[in-house]
């Protein structure tokens, strides 16, 4: 403990140092410090600051002058941190600018050191004075409800054509954020690496995940920190000082005072720790286990060839885990005996164009911007030769004849008015008839391709009747999966993970502790009916909206209807898929109501109802829009709720480009032995 006022050296003076510096003369004018010396770097320096700031000047550490002081503020280079700190350590008390050490070995040792010789080791984590970190203690802190998620962004603007920039060792602010929030470190530690940004995922005992964006981009600096809860939110932005506190029904913004500045509080700690009093500092134990975690952050070696599980085999899960496979070994997961045998069966079959959801410009945008794709791969099984007639009812409310023109004149989308086909609409019912450019899949061709690319590809391995029953990640970030197949049980780990199971997305979502998203489950019926007529596909917009589409095949027909097709529509509260309980076919309504638009259905033959669970985000009838939803959970996890079919290649790809940044899609093109296992 010190006696009188603690004698401090400042080592440093460079933009930080000169700020401690100032502080410092501050708080030695306050008659609460005594700034002894500062030790510079050069003579040149030494004159300067000794001019600039009437200080005794060094050019560098003695042990008399060590000895002298209480203790020392060390501001230099984070590179020279340890052999500076090894020699202050031997004689007085240090306080050192985060990191404390460039590697974990190190930092331990300086720890090590302080222990030994019983020095106060105080590691300057600043953001935790911050006052919006003070403020969020408060907010955050004292609850014993963990966020979910938290999502941090510190993130420098990129200078311009400088492809060389990574995320520096010293953007470890938020490591120490987190811990000193809700008190524990990191269980597991990710990291990728996306151009000059590195995405870090943690994933905290008790299943609190952060995914934070450390480095450079082409925006402004950004430095935020999101907590996710169930049904609150609270988001910091540390340049302008605010909170947004957002419940279900209110949002409060809170402007953060700044009146003691973080510098002046952490200084005022090191006083308080070095004259004895019970204050709580990042000690060296805390520095170096935050070394340790950046140490693990920085992105590190991939496996030659990464493994990647895909759960689930409809559509999406085998376009995802063809597009991975030339990059990575694919284990893709189905319980079912075969591929796409839910949601991407028990659909309409359409290859849409746009036409149908002229209330969300958003899903338009997204079927026009993929097709290409989708052709790209699987286009052998889209069947053109399918007339396709969009219709509006004279009873329209919403989409009326005009607006419908204009939505789809707006919207570029191919077509031409024609009079409405008379044996099959009821003309007199409707106001507006456009044959369209729209056609439809040949579903079995389309499971045909994909299952031959997938057996064909040396990388994946397709494990069928098998059922990924749970998930955890170890604290190598590793994706464990306990799954059940036919004869017995595995257990498989994975360096990433793609969720493509669509209604039950969210189960797997929680074996993680991801958010859950707010989802509606319809279950819908639709009638297969074997009509003699020609391949043409029939829809009347708006408040009837009914549907009658050819598959292309045998005179066969779907057809559905916006509110007799949907049997049961639940949003859960926990996300998850709700049990159906009975259900019974509405098919005589179905085919009625349809029958009062389309009057050919009174001759058709009914083959069969399928049945299937719509799931679309939750609340979304406003504007019915049909996105895919891709999620990056961090950690190496993503999500794909599939919105129309025609988008999962672009979506697969742009997982596989985000995981892979510069990916050779060439590649995916290599054939080899099959590797199919059931
Ligand atoms: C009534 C209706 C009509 C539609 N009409 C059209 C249309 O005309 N055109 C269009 O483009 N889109 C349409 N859609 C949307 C489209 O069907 C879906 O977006 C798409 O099929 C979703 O594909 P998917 O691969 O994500 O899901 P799915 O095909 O459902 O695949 C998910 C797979 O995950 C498997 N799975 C789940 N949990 C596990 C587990 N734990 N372990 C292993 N496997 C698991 C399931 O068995 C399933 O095979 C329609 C949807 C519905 C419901």
């Amino acid at each position: 403990m010190t006696r009188g006022k603690p004698r401090i050296l400042i080592a440093g003076a460079g933009r930080f140092g000169r700020q401690h510096l100032k502080e410092w003369k501050l708080l030695a004018a306050e008659g609460r410090a005594e700034l002894a010396a500062i030790v510079v770097a050069s003579a040149e320096s030494r004159r300067r600051v000794e001019r600039e700031w009437s200080v005794p000047a060094y050019t560098g550490f003695t042990a008399a002058m060590l000895e002298e002081v209480d203790g020392v503020d060390l501001v230099t280079p984070s590179a020279t941190h340890y052999s500076l700190a090894k020699q202050c350590l031997s004689c007085t008390n240090l306080l050192v600018e985060k990191p404390l050490a460039m590697n974990a070995i190190q930092a331990r040792e300086l720890e090590a050191d302080a222990r030994r010789n019983s020095r106060i080791l105080m590691v300057n984590h600043l953001f935790r004075c911050d006052p919006v970190v003070l403020r969020l203690k408060e907010l955050l802190g004292s609850s014993p409800e963990r966020p979910q998620l938290i999502q941090g962004s510190f993130l420098q603007e990129a200078p311009a054509a400088d492809e060389n920039l990574v995320a520096s060792f010293e953007m470890l602010h938020y490591f120490d954020v987190i811990e000193h929030l809700f008190g524990e470190p990191p269980a597991a530690v990710l990291s990728e690496q996306r151009g000059g940004c590195s995405q870090v995922s943690l994933r905290y005992p008790g299943g609190m995940n952060a995914v934070l964006y450390l480095g450079w981009h082409e925006g402004e600096k950004v430095r935020s920190l999101v907590f996710e809860y169930a049904g609150r939110k609270v988001e910091a932005n540390f340049l302008d000082r605010t909170i947004f506190v957002r419940e279900r029904d209110s949002m409060e913004r809170i402007l953060v005072d700044r009146s003691v500045g973080p510098l002046r509080a952490a200084l005022q700690t090191f006083l308080g720790a070095i004259q004895g009093e019970p204050v709580q500092y990042p000690n060296g134990e805390l520095g170096a286990r935050i070394v340790e975690i950046a140490e693990r952050a920085l992105p590190g070696p991939r496996r030659v060839k990464p493994r990647v599980a895909v759960i689930g085999g409809g559509i999406f899960g085998a376009a995802c885990a063809l597009e991975f496979a030339p990059h990575a070994d694919v284990t893709l997961f189905e319980r079912h005996p075969d591929f796409m045998m839910e949601a991407s069966f028990q659909n309409q079959w359409r290859f849409h164009s746009g036409f149908h959801y002229p209330r969300s410009p958003q899903t338009v945008q997204e079927i026009q911007s993929t097709r290409e794709d989708f052709c790209s791969e699987f286009g052998e099984a889209v069947i053109d030769d399918v007339v396709s007639y969009y219709c509006t009812s004279n009873q329209a409310v919403e989409i009326t004849r005009e607006r419908y023109l204009a939505i789809c004149t707006q919207n570029k989308l191919s077509f031409v008015i024609e009079d409405t086909p008379p044996r099959y609409v009821d003309s007199s019912r409707v106001n507006l008839c456009l044959r369209t450019d729209e056609s439809v899949f040949d579903f079995y061709k389309l499971r045909e391709m994909a299952k031959a690319r997938l057996r064909e590809h040396p990388n994946v391995v397709t494990l069928l009747n098998t059922e990924v029953a749970h998930g955890e990640i170890d604290h190598y970030g590793r994706k464990i999966l306990t799954s059940r197949g036919p004869d017995s049980s595995r257990r498989d780990e994975f360096e990433y993970l793609v969720n493509t199971t669509y209604a039950n997305s969210n189960i797997i979502a929680r074996w993680f502790n991801f958010p859950v998203r707010r989802l509606r489950f319809d279950f819908c019926e639709m009638a297969v009916l074997e009509i003699p007529m020609p391949n043409v596909s029939l829809t009347v917009l708006d408040g009837p909206f009914c549907s009658l589409v050819s598959t292309g095949h045998n005179r066969t027909f779907i057809l559905t209807h916006i509110h007799e097709s949907v049997l049961k529509s639940r949003i859960t509260a926990d996300g998850l898929p709700p049990a159906w309980g009975e259900i019974q076919s509405n098919r005589s309504n179905l085919i009625q109501s349809c029958a009062r638009y389309f009057p050919i259905v009174k001759d058709a033959r009914f083959v069969e109802s399928r049945y299937g669970v719509r799931t679309v985000e939750a609340f979304t009838e406003d504007y019915d829009g049909r996105p895919t939803v891709v999620t990056d959970h961090g950690l190496g996890c993503w999500s794909v709720l599939g919105g129309k079919i025609g988008t999962c290649v672009s979506n697969a790809r742009e997982i596989v480009d985000r995981v892979f940044p510069g990916a050779d899609r060439e590649l995916g093109r290599c054939r080899g032995m099959a590797v199919t296992r059931q």
